[in-house]
């Protein structure tokens, strides 16, 4: 249970924050990754990092680079979990093609600061730096060609040469403001002039997501947009169900879309409803009971070949749409959507419906499936240059768990890297 107290509540009794109370450290505090290094020998930190995640790490590496005193708290037995089973194992680091349309936000222009002053092709140069291997995959999409953990360990090594302390197992249950910031965990106090959360979003709990972040930013008055899963595969109602779900598996490209919103990619029926890199980028925008569009055959006229046909009837008209989407897709769909008649017009509405077939989702598959949280603190209550609370000076929110989400593709962690670099050169 956090108990976390806002500065009119804390505790005259505590020591000054000059004075770092670093009980037993003559014992080793979790498993650092850096054995070698000794707390002992450190009093007060410069900043406490909360989360060594994408954000917290590029933010504690560009403070540190500067001199400054960094200590990560991480609740996790290692860095960078997430990093790790991130793009299939293999990391989409950034996308190549990034820019600020790429971002959902309550405010859409937060992001193109921290954005236009750590690029793509900062994270490129320290990825070659390191002379680890990568590729582009697909629309700008940079994958390692080994493994996730080559980009771990590249800012674990940045880490250790800027001086940071990362301090695993840590189970923070106490954060006060004095005279600067106090986080406790039960057998430490970490004092700094600045606190840094980066403790992510709640998708995929099974590796530790917690919602710290926005307790947090509650406690000290910040506000925060609803949160929601994102990047998430979505749930159809009981007679969709019904009518497709046997067809997992089957894929198309599709351009799905809500509101002004639209995304040209693969769909894929799954179980229980639809997935694919078309519907988990429209998830993003997807809100409960609303629905979504889904133009079936991009770009392509359906009917021509039943208009110019001999004959027109269902078996036409079966053998024109199986020449557009997989075959069992395509029959089911007609089954669902039989033409009320054979004229040109009842042709148009079945053109018109293959070009916006109106899909009702009853949900997501939660976050135990979505691979971000959208919503979050909100942009309003920080600095777009530098991620600082305009109420609390000193505290910072980087990475997801503020209200900016990326698109699928990389730009995520090109998010983690730009909000952390912008926290962690203003620190
Ligand atoms: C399966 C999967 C695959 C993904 N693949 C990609 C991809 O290929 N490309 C891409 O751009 N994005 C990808 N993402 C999204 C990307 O991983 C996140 O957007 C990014 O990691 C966010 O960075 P962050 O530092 O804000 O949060 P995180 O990387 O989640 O880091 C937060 C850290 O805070 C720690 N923490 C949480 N609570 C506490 C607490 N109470 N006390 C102390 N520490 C705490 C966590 O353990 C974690 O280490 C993927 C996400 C998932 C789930």
């Amino acid at each position: 249970m956090l108990g976390i107290r806002g500065e009119t509540h804390h505790h005259g009794n505590r020591r000054p924050i000059a004075a770092l109370e670093c009980n037993n450290h003559s014992r080793p505090l979790g498993r650092t990754s850096f054995p070698d290094s000794s707390l002992s020998m450190v009093d007060k930190f410069d900043a406490v990092v909360l989360g060594a995640g994408a954000a917290g790490l590029m933010c504690a590496i560009e403070a540190g680079k500067r001199g400054r005193r960094v200590a990560v708290l991480e609740r996790a037995s290692r860095a960078g979990k997430k990093i790790l089973i991130s793009g299939g194992g293999r990391c989409n680091f950034t996308n190549i093609h990034c820019r600020p349309e790429n971002f959902h936000s309550t405010n859409p222009h937060f992001a193109k600061s921290a954005l236009a002053r750590y690029e793509p092709a900062d994270f490129i140069a320290l990825v070659e730096k390191h002379h680890i291997a990568y590729h582009e995959k697909t629309l700008g999409q940079l994958f390692c060609d080994r493994s996730a953990e080559d980009i771990l360990e590249m800012l674990e090594t940045e880490c250790r040469a800027a001086g940071v302390q990362i301090i695993l197992n840590s189970d923070i249950h106490e954060i006060r403001r004095a005279d600067g910031f106090v986080v406790c965990t039960p057998s430490d106090e970490f004092h700094a002039p600045v606190l840094v959360v980066a403790t992510g979003g709640l998708s995929i709990p099974k590796i530790g997501a917690t919602p710290l972040g926005y307790d947090v930013a509650r406690q000290f008055g910040l506000q925060i947009r609803a949160t929601r899963p994102a990047l998430v595969p979505l749930v159809l109602g009981a007679k969709d169900r019904t009518q497709y779900c046997d067809l997992a598996g089957v894929s198309a490209e599709v351009k799905a879309s809500v509101g002004d919103s639209s995304f040209r990619e693969k769909m894929l029926i799954t179980h229980r409803g639809l997935s694919g890199p078309a519907i988990l980028q429209i998830s993003t925008y997807w809100r409960e009971n609303s629905s979504i569009r889904i133009d079936l055959a991009p770009g392509r006229d359906v009917t021509l070949a039943i208009r110019k046909a001999k004959d027109r009837n269902m078996a036409t008209a079966r053998t024109a749409l199986q020449g557009i989407l997989p075959k069992r897709f395509a029959t089911r769909w007609l089954d669902a959507h039989a033409p009320q008649a054979w004229t040109n017009r009842a042709l148009q509405d079945l053109e018109n419906e293959f070009h916006e077939w109106v899909v009702e989702p009853v949900g997501t598959e939660g976050y135990d499936k979505a691979e971000v949280t959208a919503g979050g603190v909100d942009t309003e209550e920080l600095s777009g240059k530098t991620m600082e609370s305009r109420r609390v000076p000193g505290l910072f929110f980087i990475g997801e768990v503020v209200d900016v989400t990326g698109h699928l593709g990389g730009f995520n962690f090109q998010w983690a890297w730009a909000s952390g670099a912008a926290a962690g050169r203003a620190i």
